[in-house]
Formats: C-alpha cells, sequence, structure tokens
C-alpha cells in the first residue's frame, strides 16, 4: 500500500448530490461506486438510487427506502471513507479492497461491504421487475439449479435462514451458479467470507430493510421481493 495524501480533502464528503452534482472531480470505476478523486485517492462512493423511494411500492415502502438510502447506506459511506483516511488504505479497485478483507479493521471491513453491497442491491431491483428470466439468466439457473422454481426455494431458504442480519447472493464463480449468504455486511468478493464468487444477485435481509412493512415477517419480505427483482441487470452480470 501506499501513502496518499491530501485526504483530508475528501474525507467524508461523498454523498449521492455531490457525486452527481459535481461529476468531474469524481471518476466511478465500474458501476461499484468506487471512486477517485481528483487528487488520485480511492474512496467508496454511493450510487444515486436508480429510482424514486417509492418506485418498489408496495414490495418495499417507501419509508423504508429513503431511511435505507439516506440513513443506513449513506452512513456506511461516511464511516468507510473515514476508516480509508485514518488508516491510510490504498486499494486502488474494489476487487483489491475485498480481497484483502482479512487485513482491514472491523470498520473498514464493515462499512466497505454496507456500501458495495447498497450500490448492487439497488440495481439488482426495478420497478415492476420480477417475473421469470430469460436468455441467458434462464440458461445459467436452469443449468445448475435445475428450474427457476427450484432456484426461488434454494435462494428463499438462504434467505431466510441466515440467522440475524446479513444477506443472500448468487455468485458466479468459473462460471458456475452458486447460492449461499454472508453475515453482516461482508460479501463473496471478501477473502474472509465462506461463500465465494462474483454476485450477480443479492437480497438484503438486515431488519432495517423490511421491519416497517413486514414487521418479523422476513419470508412474506422476500417473496415480494421476486416481483422487483431487476433481470435484466443480473444479465449483464454473467
Ligand atoms: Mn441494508
Amino acid at each position: 500500500m501506499k501513502k496518499i495524501s491530501r485526504r483530508d480533502f475528501v474525507s467524508g464528503t461523498l454523498k449521492a448530490t455531490a457525486l452527481t452534482a459535481v461529476g468531474s472531480s469524481m471518476i466511478l470505476d465500474s458501476k461499484t461506486g468506487f471512486a477517485k478523486d481528483r487528487f488520485g485517492a480511492y474512496q467508496f462512493a454511493q450510487m444515486p438510487l436508480p429510482y424514486t423511494y417509492g418506485a418498489l411500492e408496495p414490495s418495499i415502502d417507501a419509508m423504508t427506502m429513503e431511511i435505507h438510502y439516506t440513513k443506513h447506506h449513506a452512513a456506511y459511506v461516511k464511516n468507510v471513507n473515514d476508516a480509508i483516511a485514518a488508516e491510510n488504505i490504498a486499494y486502488v479497485t474494489e476487487k483489491e479492497f475485498f480481497a484483502n478483507a482479512s487485513k482491514l479493521s472491523a470498520k473498514a471491513r464493515n462499512n466497505s461491504g454496507g456500501v458495495w453491497n447498497h450500490n448492487f442491491f439497488w440495481q439488482v431491483m426495478k420497478p415492476n421487475g420480477g417475473g421469470a428470466p430469460s436468455g441467458n439468466v434462464a440458461e445459467a439457473i436452469n443449468g445448475a439449479f435445475g428450474s427457476f422454481e427450484k432456484f426461488k426455494e434454494q435462494f428463499t431458504q438462504a434467505a431466510m435462514t441466515r440467522f440475524g442480519s446479513g444477506w443472500a447472493w448468487v455468485v458466479s464463480e468459473g462460471g458456475k451458479l452458486k447460492i449461499g449468504s454472508t453475515p453482516n455486511q461482508d460479501n463473496p468478493m471478501m477473502d474472509t467470507a465462506d461463500l465465494k464468487g462474483v454476485p450477480v444477485l443479492g437480497l438484503d435481509v438486515w431488519e432495517h430493510a423490511y421491519y416497517l412493512k413486514y414487521q418479523n415477517k422476513r419470508n412474506e419480505y422476500v417473496a415480494n421481493w421476486w416481483k422487483v427483482v431487476n433481470w435484466d441487470d443480473v444479465a449483464k452480470r454473467l
């Protein structure tokens, strides 16, 4: 790792609005929200929400979405960038960052996952989504799980059995799809994760993601979430 100067300039200042408004001062690396400021320092950024807070109603209510995006997700962004500055962390891609998760402080690890996972989560949902996938996604799912129904069952099981806070995932590893889950804000790109691979679909099963509307009924949240899955986005990730 190399030392990065001028950290003070960027510490904790990244917000979706700033990213959108300033634009030219930040260079987004891929679609993940890992970004470089004009001094060459890499930080995590909050991607703009690709729809309005209420756009995924009734599956996900507007208040949950607003709090999730403006409070939870925004806090992960501030906290990871504080950690990057304080600890002089200088990984230049999110892939490198997560591949070294075992060397990160708890603050850097938890909050970096928090930023990335939510940037990803917003993208894999859309209004009027859902239904059954087609094309390469359908082929990959049928090849790995036998049928879309079996795939849904297995993914739902992963989401339901993740004890406490965490994420359910579909990952691609060597061209093969796998289903699993991670605790807290860990993700399958972290060297610490039991489930490894490139995420192609993910579901936030923290209580903050569903409690206002569904209370303890995680099963109803998961069942309704299928109606807003953005299969077009999943297709691009295969
Ligand atoms: Mn969340």
